[in-house]
């Protein structure tokens, strides 16, 4: 599933393009209940922005644009084939097409900054690359949540953006359990830094390569080969020579290592 590295690089693709562009006509799939996209129609795109994993655009009139990527999300421009979800028809005269094959993404207009359509996004924590994303409070939080560290970093509440692979990653780099319930203020000032560490230089290689993930170019990024716990189980840990381990964790796929991760 894209991530705060791979939407933020589909933003940065995106915004020139649909910026100033006024949407003339909406689509969407007869099967797919989006939230309203028909008030999209004669509205004007000022900005495609983004909170987490989301992609915000304002639009005229007080309305936004609201995209998640789901699980194989993917925004082109045209063709359409069997698997496109919604197309955007702009006044100059492009398609932008929303294609998604296992349908897990999510197409909404919402008055600005009403999401009560979208629980995730109204309860989403800060984000983690501004200064919103204070240390202190971070601790606080995690010391607060009775939630195993994992789970409760892609509950998204505490910080925005984190999934399966940079939770691995960053929780790997602080050298805590991805399993632990106690994690003291110096472990979460760790973890502030090892989270903002792993998306940063994620960003500088446009994402992560994984199934399905494709900016708006086509490509995908390059981080994939520079990911030392996801996807690694079997592998000795880079930092102790440990066999890197595979759990399941609140149903997700963790890879971590057994001895230098500690509870
Ligand atoms: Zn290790």
């Amino acid at each position: 599933m894209p991530e705060l590295p791979e939407v933020e690089s589909v933003r940065r693709q995106l915004q020139p393009e649909l910026s100033g562009r006024r949407i003339v006509k909406v689509w969407t799939d007869a099967q797919r209940r989006f939230h309203h996209p028909e008030l999209l129609e004669g509205h004007t795109v000022v900005a495609v922005g983004r909170r987490g994993k989301f992609l915000v655009c304002p639009l005229d009139g007080d309305l936004e644009l609201v995209l998640h990527l789901g699980m194989t999300g993917v925004l082109h421009f045209g063709p359409a084939d069997a698997y496109t979800r919604a197309r955007l028809h702009l006044d100059d005269g492009r398609e932008l097409v929303f294609r998604d094959v296992r349908r897990f993404g999510c197409l909404a207009a919402v008055t600005a900054g009403v999401y009560d359509a979208l629980p995730t996004l109204a309860r989403l924590g800060p984000e983690p690359l501004s200064d919103a994303f204070d240390p202190e409070r971070f601790a606080r939080d995690l010391a607060a949540t009775r939630s195993p560290v994992k789970p409760y970093l892609l509950s998204q509440r505490a910080v925005a953006g984190v999934g399966n692979i940079y939770a691995d990653e960053a929780l790997w780099l602080a050298r805590i359990h991805p399993a632990s319930r106690r994690v003291g203020r110096r472990r979460a000032f760790a973890l502030h830094d090892a989270i903002r560490q792993v998306l940063e230089q994620a960003l500088s290689r446009e994402g992560t390569t994984f199934r399905d993930f494709r900016m708006l170019n086509g490509e995908s990024g390059r981080n994939a080969t520079f990911l030392i716990a996801y996807g690694q189980a079997g592998r000795p840990c880079p930092r102790c020579g440990a066999s890197l381990r595979k759990m399941a964790l609140g149903g997700r796929g963790t890879t971590f290592c057994p001895s230098c991760q500690r509870r």
